[in-house]
């Protein structure tokens, strides 16, 4: 399911736009505000997408560690959950920092 950032309605996998208020959900999001968060935070070193644990085939598939170059965009598309893709981004810190 999508999270609007703007109204907090929660509108299916392959809604475009909010159903409530219309916001572009490729950019308002929860997950899109999220990723572009851990994008342009510099102690972020990559980022892991885990899924939960009724996850389909296709989410699975997905789980792992990304840099921020390669971190697809959620949910995940083909998602064949019966209650929607339920993945999220998980930050890996960069340890090193003082
Ligand atoms: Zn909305
Ligand atoms: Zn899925």
């Amino acid at each position: 399911m999508q999270t609007c950032s703007k109204c907090f309605h929660i509108s299916p996998d392959n809604e475009l736009l909010c159903l409530q208020c219309g916001a572009d959900l490729n950019e308002y999001s929860e997950h899109a505000i999220t990723r572009k968060r851990l994008i342009a935070n510099p102690r972020v070193n990559a980022i892991r997408i885990s899924v939960g644990k009724n996850a389909c085939p296709t989410c699975r598939l997905a789980e792992g560690v990304y840099s921020k170059e390669t971190l697809p965009h959620l949910p995940v598309e083909g998602c064949a959950g019966p209650k929607g893709c339920e993945c999220s981004y998980a930050p890996i810190l960069d340890e090193i920092f003082p």
